[in-house]
């Protein structure tokens, strides 16, 4: 059999076959809504499953499907699904995952909207959801419950940078049957592989590092290939929250370069991190790649460098913060991340608004701390704006 290809190969080659579409280097940009059948009975073989081809591009389209089986082949899962949003595929699968009065065992923190929708899940369906920082085994079990129809979780916990060993979670949960959700943005495939460890079924917000250049939202997600189906003909197509196809065509083009951008962005974030720890300013930095990290030996052991994203506390509170924001000169105040631009961001009253102020608390989320997507520009003129920006505060009489 054929060596398989390296992941800098499948970034640019995978699902895509230009023999398949007139020689075209690039996948073509099928921008129709619908497809025509040579004949009626073409229409009912298609309809009743019988014959391979497109019907209508909310059940697919062949631009989404290059995409498709390109993350599913970086995620080393067997199938792929595209959404019009990272949300549209979190929601896909935790309504594909569970039904009213069930259980969801959740990292300790997660994105503020996923937070909102199992708000909505608790009020609508009484569908509970128990928080834990899964450290062992035993903590793990002690919360499983015979309703948990599920586990869902971000490593690196956004935004508090807090790991989760994958394997632990996967080898416990393998015991009760339940399936292991893991929302990978902060890492992309590049960084990190969940399949591997064992978990089941991995998604993506891939407005972020997957996209890579700030200019689409969209989201994706792979698993076993019975799952994936059940999902595309039931919460994506009934719910439809489908990808255009000019967004997956951005995708196809985002992801060629994703190896090449996360070493830069992962460099980068190592020179910006040891400057920052050594800046007066700064009370705490939060980045999975440091030695000093807690977390540090479950970094080493399932992700490939430590990412993009630094958080850090400022000494003081929210005005400070906010004043640090407002000093940056290129460094661009917004949400989002993984983007070519280095972006800077208030969890506190941004993200994570939405999470009531005692559960924010626990989560680790103080008015202090500020969240960093380091972008791709020289890591000196990032530490410069920074730098002088942290200066300013250090002097400034701020008014309380
Ligand atoms: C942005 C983000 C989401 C939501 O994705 P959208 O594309 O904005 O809908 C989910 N999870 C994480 C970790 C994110 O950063």
């Amino acid at each position: 059999m054929k060596k398989e290809h390296g992941f800098e190969t499948k970034v640019i080659h995978g699902g895509y076959d230009s023999k398949d579409f007139l020689g075209s280097l690039t996948t073509p940009l099928f921008q129709t809504s619908t497809f025509t059948f040579d004949s009626a009975e073409q229409g009912e073989m298609r309809f009743a499953g019988k014959e391979d081809g497109y019907i209508y591009s909310r059940l697919g389209n062949p631009t989404v499907k290059a995409l498709e089986d390109r993350i599913a082949q970086l995620e080393e899962g067997e199938a792929g699904l595209a959404f019009g949003s990272g949300m549209a595929a979190v929601s896909a699968v935790l309504i594909a995952l569970t039904k009213a009065n069930d259980h969801i065992l959740c990292s300790r923190g997660v994105y503020g909207c996923t937070f909102g929708l199992l708000t909505m899940l608790e009020e609508k369906y009484n569908i509970q959801t128990d928080f834990s920082d899964m450290k062992t085994a035993e903590q793990i079990r002690s919360l499983i419950k015979p309703e948990t129809s599920c586990i869902y979780i971000e490593t690196p916990i956004n935004p508090t940078m807090d790991l989760i060993d994958l394997e632990l979670v996967s080898t416990v949960a393998k015991e009760y049957n339940i399936p292991v959700v893991v929302d990978n943005t902060f890492c992309s495939p590049y960084l990190q592989k969940p399949l591997t460890k064992g978990c089941d079924v991995v998604l993506h917000s891939a407005t972020k590092y997957i996209g890579g250049h700030g200019d689409v939202v969209a989201g994706l997600l792979v698993g076993k290939q019975e799952f994936i189906q059940e999902v595309a003909m039931t919460t994506q197509k009934d719910i439809g929250g489908i990808i255009s196809p000019f967004d997956a065509w951005l995708l196809l083009r985002g992801l060629k370069t994703l190896p090449v951008r996360l070493d830069r962005h992962c460099q980068n974030a190592e020179k910006i991190v040891a400057y920052l720890k050594d800046h007066s300013a700064v009370d705490k930095v939060y980045f999975p790649g440091d030695a000093t990290n807690p977390d540090y030996d479950i970094m080493k052991k399932q992700m490939k460098q430590g990412g993009g994203l630094i958080s850090f506390e400022i000494k003081g509170g929210k005005e400070e913060a906010q004043y640090i924001l407002n000093q940056l000169r290129f460094i661009k105040t917004a949400v989002s991340l993984g983007d070519t631009e280095t972006l800077i961001q208030h969890p506190a009253t941004m993200t994570h608004s939405v999470v009531p102020e005692e559960t924010r608390r626990r989560m680790g989320i103080t008015d202090q701390l500020v969240r960093l997507s380091v972008g791709l520009e020289a890591w000196e003129d990032i530490w410069e704006d920074l730098k002088y920006a942290l200066d300013q505060v250090t002097s400034a009489n701020i008014q309380k």
